[in-house]
């Protein structure tokens, strides 16, 4: 492990989340594989991260309730899928950044995932690749914003980020940047564990 990664999970440890270093993403995988049990309700947030290691089907298939917006394909299915994952056993997402002082920092459009990663469910598991690493919460704020016109040609929104590449703080109707959650620390009804993993994942 790094000096920096040891530091960052001490730094987490210190803020009173439970935290994991890996250095690949098997043995990541295993470890939240054995963590999760089969009979937990599994809620997921929007994440890169958790679709490219394609964990909703990995949980799906050996008999977990999963409830992921992105895997429903109605207006109503993915408004319904966001509320019932916000009250599942379990949440399981990425973050947007993670700071050296140990905190984890989440930009959303609606706010249904930055949410229910510190109120609804019990646990809450975040994988997390070196590339979301941020010296500080500003640092954190200027790499989820200059990382956010992925997500937007992605999803073909109309935004000028999804045209030039940058932000320019928009008022675009489909703006991505309305809700910004900074978790300095663990939250008292719910339990967060980080799984650092030294892989580029996600955006
Ligand atoms: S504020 Fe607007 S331009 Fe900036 S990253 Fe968010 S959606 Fe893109």
């Amino acid at each position: 492990m790094s000096e920096r990664a040891k530091k960052i999970i001490e730094a987490l440890r210190k803020n009173n989340f439970k935290a994991q270093y890996f250095d690949d993403v098997e043995s990541a995988l295993d470890a939240l594989l054995n963590k999760i049990k089969v009979d937990e309700s599994v809620g997921i947030g929007g994440s890169m991260t958790i679709s490219q290691l394609d964990i909703p089907n990995i949980l799906k298939k050996r008999g977990n309730e999963v409830h992921f917006h992105w895997l429903e394909s109605t207006p109503e299915g993915i408004d319904s899928a966001r509320l019932l994952a916000s009250r599942c056993d379990v949440y399981l997402t990425s973050t947007n950044a993670l700071t050296e002082k140990g905190q984890l920092i989440n930009i959303d459009g609606i706010g249904n995932r930055a949410t229910s990663m510190v109120y609804g469910p019990k646990k809450v598991y975040i994988i997390c690749g070196i590339n979301k690493i941020a010296k500080n919460v500003d640092d954190a704020i200027e790499l989820i914003k200059n990382n956010a016109y992925k997500n937007a040609r992605r999803l073909k929104l109309n935004t000028p980020c999804a045209v030039t590449g940058k932000c320019n703080d928009c008022d675009s109707p489909q703006r991505m940047c309305n809700v910004t959650v900074i978790i300095e620390k663990n939250p008292n009804k719910i339990e967060i564990e980080v799984l650092l993993i030294n892989k580029e994942l996600g955006y």
